[in-house]
């Protein structure tokens, strides 16, 4: 057999595997291995890209004896058993101080699981998120790992050879601390992005609806609106696909497309995480409900008999209407962040990882697709102060949102009066007013609970804990 040459593999070769294993292989001083399950894979990429110059095996055994130690072996194929499946059949061919890396969109939980099943064998595992798509894998991705200081001494430098890059050439890669913690703010990440495109969804709603502007038109608020404070991936996109026109009916694109969002499961799983940590993301729970009703036409085609409001909203000022959509957005925007960093550091708290927020923030700024210029903000509001209790409330978040609040609480009720849906712009107001409430009904359910259950209550008069005994019938 012939001396291993590759310093780093990447098993799985569909499209993310291919690409990242490409774009491994194009920087200095990489030499990368490739294996997937069926051979042919591994053929039709080695021959489509003869510069890469890999070191392809049709086997985990010849696969493990092609790498340099300690071993690295980047995972990239479906999230769930088929993620397990590879993990074991690496574990048989590698050897103790060697690094598996699984690149898929692991559920953390199974990330801690793993990370701990391979400790025990002497191995080094680490759950990385890898954020952008098949593009970011290809020129850039935005990449979150957990694992050990110990193989991030050895994979981080191998991550920031193929990370994206932020304006102030920073790769967009940082130790995100131990074991599930990549796998979680990756999620968090994907939920970000839900509530994201769900605010722009409802924002071009709203602009159409009340605002009668058509596809096009909006394509150009979005231009604009991509030069200024809301400056992101998605809202550049955004102006892209209102601009399309189908080909086979003349059309916007958006006007031919069935109105049922998709999705993959990473929303669901933020919202369950923050569930059960107890922490409100208001924001991308909508989002994943709103995706929830489009999905389900039978539902809406018996809610259309319903009725809607009995006078129309006539705007006096379409341009004024379109600022306070913008400030609506930029504001709810802030509020799902926020909210998206909060249940990050709650489970920081619950699962021991050391997790710096601003450096999360600064990954986020190239690569992924929640990246956006006020993520810059972001990380600078957390290293003034790296215990904000709420994003919302740094002195440059709150300035925004109070300078926008009068333009939301005009959308969210001209929405209501329109009867064009809003979920995300209403819940975020609403977290935004509970945080800012210097008194919630909380003390009326408080009171309910001790009625009907004897669960106690505190006084706001000094310590301890009481019981009334209610006279009224139970
Ligand atoms: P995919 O469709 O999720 O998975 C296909 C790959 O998995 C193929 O290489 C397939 O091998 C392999 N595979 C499936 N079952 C297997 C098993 N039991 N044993 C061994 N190999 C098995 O591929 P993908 O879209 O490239 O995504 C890869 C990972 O990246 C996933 O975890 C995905 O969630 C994550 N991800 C994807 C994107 C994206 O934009 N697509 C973005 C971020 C993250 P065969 O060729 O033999 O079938």
């Amino acid at each position: 057999t012939s001396p291993p040459e590759a310093n780093i593999g990447v098993v799985g070769l569909a499209v993310m595997g291919a690409n990242l294993a490409r774009n491994l292989a194009s920087r200095e001083g990489n030499r990368v291995a490739v294996v997937n399950r069926s051979p042919e894979r591994t053929r039709t990429l080695v021959d489509a890209h003869p510069e890469a110059n890999f070191v392809p095996a049709e086997s985990m055994a010849e696969f493990a004896a092609s790498l340099t130690r300690p071993r690295t072996a980047i995972i990239m194929v479906q999230a769930g058993s088929a993620t397990d499946a590879v993990i074991q059949e690496l574990a048989a061919v590698f050897e103790p101080g060697d690094i598996i890396i699984d690149g898929g969109n692991a559920q953390f939980t199974d990330t801690i699981r793993r990370e701990h099943e391979m400790r025990q064998r002497g191995l080094h595992f680490v759950g990385a998120g890898i954020s952008g798509g098949e593009e970011g894998a290809l020129n850039g991705p935005s990449i979150m790992p957990g694992g050990s200081d110990e193989a991030y001494a050895t994979v981080g430098p191998i991550f920031e050879s193929i990370a994206a890059r932020a304006d102030d050439g920073e790769p967009c890669v940082t130790h995100v601390g131990s074991d599930g913690s990549g796998h979680f703010v990756k999620m968090v990440h994907n939920g970000i992005e839900y509530a994201d495109m769900q605010l722009i969804a409802e924002s071009y709603d709203l602009l159409r609806r009340v605002g009668g502007l058509e596809p096009a038109e909006i394509a150009d608020v979005f231009a604009e609106w991509n030069t200024g404070e809301l400056d992101s991936y998605l809202i550049e996109i955004t102006g892209e696909v209102l601009k399309q026109i189908d080909t086979r009916t003349g059309r916007p694109f958006v006007d031919v497309v069935l109105d049922q969002a998709g999705q993959k499961g990473t929303g669901t799983w933020t919202v369950q995480s923050a569930l059960t940590l107890g922490t409100p993301i208001s924001g991308i729970a909508e989002a994943v409900f709103a995706r929830g009703l489009s999905s389900h036409p039978e539902q809406r085609l018996s809610g259309a008999r319903l009725a809607g409001p009995s006078t129309s909203v006539e705007l006096e000022d379409r341009d004024a209407f379109v600022e306070d959509v913008r400030q609506a957005l930029y504001a709810s925007k802030i509020v799902a962040y926020s909210q998206g960093f909060d249940v990050i550091r709650t489970a920081a708290r619950q699962y021991g990882w050391r997790i710096d927020p601003s450096a999360i923030a600064k990954i986020w700024r190239a690569g992924c697709i929640i990246q956006a210029r006020f993520l810059g903000r972001i990380a600078d509001a957390y290293r003034a102060d790296a215990d904000l209790v709420a994003l919302v409330t740094a002195p440059f978040f709150a300035d925004a949102t109070g300078r926008a609040q009068d333009s939301w609480r005009r959308v969210v009720s001209t929405a209501a009066l329109a009867g064009v849906p809003a979920p995300g712009f209403g819940s975020s107001l609403a977290y935004y007013d509970g945080l800012r409430a210097t008194r919630l009904p909380a003390a009326l359910i408080q009171g309910q609970r001790d009625y009907f259950g004897a669960h106690t209550y505190r006084r706001v008069d000094g310590p301890g804990v009481f019981h009334t005994e209610w006279s009224g019938d139970r």
